[in-house]
C-alpha cells in the first residue's frame, strides 16, 4: 500500500479535502489517526459485521466553546434506509457526517451503531464500515484500476470489474485506449466530472461497506451520464443505510427519512409526504425549488 501513502498525506491535514479523499479508504484514516486525532478510548472494539442502525440521541456539537453547530439532534436510520439531509448551508449537515464519521465528538447526547455508543467502536473499524462518494472524487496518479482498487486493496481485478460493471463505469473504462491500464493524472483531468464519479461509486461498491455517505453533485453533467449514475448510486445504496446531502428533488423525495436541519437544530424530520402535510421550512424549501425548476 505503499503507493498510495504520498498523495494521501498531503491531504490529510484539511477536512475539505480529506472528505473528497475518503472511498471506503481506512488507510487515509490511519494517517489521520496517528497525527491528529486523539487515541481511541480503552476497551473500544473492532466491529465484524454491522447492521447499520444508527441513532442520534439529544445530540449537541460546537466547534469552538460556547456556540453549538448542531443542537440537540435526535433521529433513527434503520439498516438499510435512506436519510436525506436537506437544509441551506451552514446548517451543519457536514457536520453530522464527521460526528458520525468520529472526526468529532458529541459535546452531549450519544451517537450508536447497531445499538453500540461509536466512543466504544475504534474509529478505524467503524469506517472500515463506512464509504464516501463525494461531489469531487480523489483520483490519484495512477492507472483507473489502481483508483478503483483504492476501495479495497485485498480485492482481485475480476472484482475490481464487477463493481465497475455495476457501478456503469466498465462501458466508459473499455472505450478508452488502454481500457483499466489507462493512466490517470491526480484529480483525473483528462476525465469527466461524470465519469469521475461512476469511478467514485465502483470504488464504493468494491468497499462495500453498511454505512454510506454520498454528496450529490451539484454541477451539471449530461442527461446520458447523469442517468447511469443515478442508477449506479441505486445498486450502491441497494442494502446499506446512506445518508445524502441531497440537492436534488427527485432523490429526497424517495428517501426514507429527510433531515431538515436549519441554524444546528433539526426544524422537521419524516418522509416527503408528511413534511409538505406539515407546511413548514422543506414544504417552503420544496416549492421554492420547484418554481425555480419551471422558470
Ligand atoms: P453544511 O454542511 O450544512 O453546509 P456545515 O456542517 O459545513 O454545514 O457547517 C455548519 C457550521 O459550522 C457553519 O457555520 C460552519 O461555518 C461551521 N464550521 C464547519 N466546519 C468548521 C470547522 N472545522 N471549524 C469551525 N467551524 C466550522
Amino acid at each position: 500500500a505503499r503507493q498510495f501513502t504520498r498523495p494521501l498525506n498531503d491531504l490529510a491535514n484539511q477536512w475539505n479535502t480529506l472528505l473528497s479523499a475518503i472511498a471506503g479508504a481506512e488507510r487515509v484514516f490511519e494517517i489521520l489517526d496517528e497525527d491528529e486525532e486523539s487515541k481511541d478510548e480503552h476497551g473500544a472494539v473492532k466491529l465484524k459485521h454491522v447492521e447499520g442502525a444508527v441513532r442520534f440521541t439529544d445530540v449537541s456539537f460546537g466547534y469552538d466553546e460556547g456556540s453549538a453547530t448542531l443542537e440537540a439532534i435526535s433521529f433513527e436510520a434503520e439498516p438499510g434506509e435512506m436519510i436525506a439531509l436537506v437544509g441551506p448551508t451552514g446548517a451543519g449537515k457536514t457536520t453530522l457526517i464527521q460526528l458520525l464519521s468520529r472526526f468529532y465528538s458529541p459535546d452531549k447526547g450519544t451517537i450508536t451503531l447497531d445499538g453500540r455508543d461509536i466512543t466504544t467502536i475504534e474509529r478505524e473499524s467503524l469506517r472500515s464500515h463506512m464509504a464516501f462518494v463525494l461531489q469531487d472524487t480523489f483520483l490519484f496518479q495512477g492507472t483507473i484500476r489502481e483508483n478503483i482498487h483504492f476501495g479495497r486493496l485485498e480485492a482481485t481485478d475480476e472484482e475490481v470489474e464487477q463493481a465497475s460493471k455495476l457501478a456503469n463505469a466498465h462501458s466508459f473504462i473499455m472505450r478508452m485506449k488502454d481500457g483499466y491500464d489507462k493512466v490517470l493524472e491526480a484529480n483525473g483531468s483528462g476525465i469527466s466530472q461524470g465519469q469521475k464519479q461512476l469511478l467514485a461509486i465502483a470504488r464504493a461498491i468494491l468497499a462495500n461497506p453498511s454505512i454510506l455517505v454520498l454528496d450529490e453533485a451539484t454541477s451539471s453533467i449530461d442527461t446520458i451520464t447523469e442517468m447511469k449514475i443515478q442508477e449506479g448510486l441505486e445498486r450502491l445504496m441497494q442494502g446499506r443505510t446512506s445518508f445524502v446531502i441531497a440537492h436534488r428533488l427527485n432523490t429526497i423525495r424517495r428517501a426514507d427519512r429527510i433531515l431538515v436541519l436549519k441554524d444546528g437544530r433539526l426544524d422537521e424530520q419524516g418522509s416527503h409526504e408528511e413534511l409538505l402535510a406539515h407546511k413548514g421550512f422543506y414544504s417552503d424549501l420544496y416549492y421554492g425549488q420547484l418554481r425555480k425548476q419551471s422558470s
